[in-house]
């Protein structure tokens, strides 16, 4: 029951209760009257295990159920994100095992039928699980001609208010959907776009980007006039429309500034740096991104998402003699691609179900109709390019434990080169698995020859890259770093690459006011009592164990300070490490990640939108493919996928 299950997770993770709730209402095995299945994590991760070690024994050199959980227990070195940890073995619900998906159409589909259709596709995919993405530059700007009744279009707006009820409309078991709305910087209506989310309680199902080209930053810069188009980038438009650069981007500077969004994506960086885009004439042209930015896709293409504990991969963490064991790590990170590759395996099976399910029901009319389609679009691409999203979680964490402070020169350095490791090694592997089980089916070594990101490889290992010609490659694209909202709470680590948000802080618990074991400490506006704790992070206390120093003890606010003081966690926060080297920290570890980064770069509330404009140019120009900033109080509890941390 849940009783049990809360009291069995609580002891399995040490008392704390946000990872206990977290894992028992997301994660663990339940059926749709909620009877639970699963009493702690061991149990998902022999769930998992079992499963990946089921497709291991079809190729070569297979993996034990036994090796792989040893792996994935306790979330300590790989994790296998919501989707799959979901997903996999589950036979209770169908859900799919993506993490994220991005549909549409290209360029020339405006007509109504094509934006009901992805309205439908959006909502069947949520239904199953996926954050999705779209991109809405195709539809025509508002007051241009349309040959009906209406005589005039109504321009992007109320379609971002269509697709955003759509995704509130979809329950997922305790969560709702997550959507990605995208439009480039060349539309005409980009204004609009813009401003759209402004007004209070807009579009409050969607989190919204725009596409930004460097030309538009070079008319930026220079203070020129840039010219927007429909169809954009069109030779010949059928609409154009002459703009200061700078207006615009004032205005995505104060927007991101007052309520954190729009986010930016630098999409000429995003294409040139693409591997995937190399075989563009296939189908393979980047589009939009999932929910949190951090993969971008082509229409009908999806990712599954894995984080590595780069925490764990510290020996003697906080100590003098602590230091990164870059053989385990290699290790793992080609476990790793190998357990990816497998739950892209397990993913065609899950899609089959669903293919079949429609195909079997006689009632169905959605046997030839959107639903059934949209999943035959998506096995096709999922085998032709097998991608794979692995990334990392902790490494803030990894680097306090290293005694590097976070921000600085040698804490980028330290992290760039752990981030070139994991790249190369999740190639070598790639390459590995492409000898044992083939290649993905469009590989072609000369289409990907000039692209950058691959050349920054080759010159790395001219060895592995001849190996690469030689077999090709398991998986198209490899490599990500996503915000790691849940994951991280249950390996009680920091998320992704960003810094701890605070060593110590406090947290509130809804309690009964008629218990008599509870402190009220705070009434809220709808008259619900909360109690306030403090909290740990949970290598704070790590460091202070190690440091000597009694975990247990009720300490004052002043020795608290005192403690953090002495910490390597001490100037290394969200709120407080230098913004502007961590945006240079993000582009320089982005070289070696071959989709995209999610991250949030903190500022105080009292920043200003001149530090905005500049960490926004900062970004552009060290590399970065997306950037989006929070500044403190800006907005309460909208960022979709980190609503547990705020
Ligand atoms: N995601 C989603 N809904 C959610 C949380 C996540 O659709 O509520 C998708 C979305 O595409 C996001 C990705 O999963 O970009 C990764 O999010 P995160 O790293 O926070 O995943 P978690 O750690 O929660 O598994």
């Amino acid at each position: 029951s849940m009783e049990t299950a809360n009291a069995a997770t609580l002891k399995y993770f040490n008392g704390d209760d946000l990872a206990t709730r977290v894992w028992v209402n997301k994660y663990a095995l339940k059926d749709s009257d909620g009877n639970l299945y699963e009493a702690t994590p061991d149990d998902m991760h022999w769930r998992i295990a079992n499963e990946i070690a089921r497709i291991e024994a079809k190729y070569k050199n297979p993996l034990s159920a036994q090796e792989i959980f040893d792996l994935i227990k306790d979330f300590k070195y790989i994790i296998p994100q919501g989707s799959p940890m979901t997903g996999i073995g589950n036979n209770f619900q169908i859900a799919s095992l993506s993490n994220c998906f991005v549909i549409g159409n290209g360029t020339d589909s405006d007509s109504y039928g094509s934006i009901m259709k992805v309205d439908e596709e959006q909502v069947q995919l949520m239904k199953r699980r996926g954050g999705v993405g779209h991109d809405l530059s195709h539809i025509r700007p508002k007051g241009s001609a349309v040959k009906n009744s209406a005589l005039t279009s109504t321009g992007l707006v109320p379609f971002m208010e269509r697709y955003s009820n759509s995704t509130r409309e979809v329950a997922q078991d305790g969560r709702r959907g997550a959507l990605m709305l995208s439009v480039s910087i060349n539309h005409p209506d980009a204004e609009d776009f813009i401003n759209a989310k402004l007004e209070q309680g807009k579009i409050t199902g969607a989190n919204i980007s725009v596409r930004i080209d460097d030309e538009f930053m070079n008319a930026v810069k220079n203070n020129t006039e840039y010219t927007q188009k429909y169809p954009i980038h069109s030779e010949t438009p059928r609409f154009s429309k002459t703009v200061e650069a700078k207006n615009i981007w004032n205005k995505i500077v104060h927007n991101a500034w007052k309520s954190a969004e729009p986010g930016i994506l630098f999409w000429d960086t995003i294409i040139k740096e693409s591997v995937p885009d190399c075989y563009a004439d296939l189908g393979f042209e980047t589009v939009s991104t999932n929910p949190c930015g951090e993969i971008p896709l082509c229409p009908y293409d999806s990712c599954r998402l894995l984080a590595i504990n780069l925490y764990s991969y510290v020996e003697n963490p906080f100590t003098k003699k602590a230091k990164f064991n870059f053989d385990l790590f290699k290790q793992h990170v080609a476990y790793a691609q190998r357990m990816m590759d497998d739950i892209i395996d397990l993913e065609v099976e899950k899609i089959d179900t669903i293919l079949r399910k429609i195909e079997s029901d006689p009632e169905s009319d959605e046997i030839k109709g959107t639903e059934y389609h949209l999943w035959l679009k998506i096995r096709k691409k999922t085998l032709q390019g097998r991608r794979t999203g692995v990334g990392i979680t902790a490494e803030g964490d990894m680097l306090a434990a290293l005694g590097l402070r976070y921000g600085s020169k040698e804490a980028v350095d330290f992290s760039v080169e752990v981030h070139k490791t994991l790249a190369l090694e999740a190639y070598r592997s790639s390459v590995k698995l492409a000898m044992e089980r083939g290649a993905f089916e469009v590989y072609d070594s000369k289409k990907e020859a000039e692209n950058p990101f691959i050349l920054r490889l080759k010159n790395e290992d001219p060895e592995l890259y001849k190996l690469m010609q030689q077999h090709g490659r398991r998986n198209i694209a490899l490599l990500t770093i996503a915000p790691t909202g849940s994951t991280s709470l249950m390996s009680q680590t920091t998320s992704g690459i960003e810094p701890v948000f605070l060593p110590v802080y406090k947290r509130r618990r809804k309690v009964n006011p008629n218990d008599k074991d509870v402190r009220v400490d705070f009434v809220d506006e709808v008259g619900d009592s909360w109690e306030e704790y403090i909290v740990f992070h949970h290598h704070f206390k790590t460091w202070m164990a190690a440091n000597g120093f009694d975990t247990d003890k009720n300490y004052s606010q002043e020795e608290i300070n005192g403690l953090i003081e002495k910490s390597p966690y001490y100037k290394a926060t969200s709120n407080d490490v230098d913004w502007l080297s961590k945006v240079e920290m993000q582009g320089a570890i982005q070289k070696w990640v071959d989709h995209s980064i999610s991250v949030t770069i903190n500022i105080p509330n009292d920043a200003t939108e001149e530090l905005v404009n500049e960490l926004y140019l900062k970004a552009w120009e060290v590399g970065c493919k997306g950037v989006t900033v929070y500044r403190d109080g800006s907005r309460s509890g909208v960022l979709v996928a980190s609503e547990d941390k705020k």
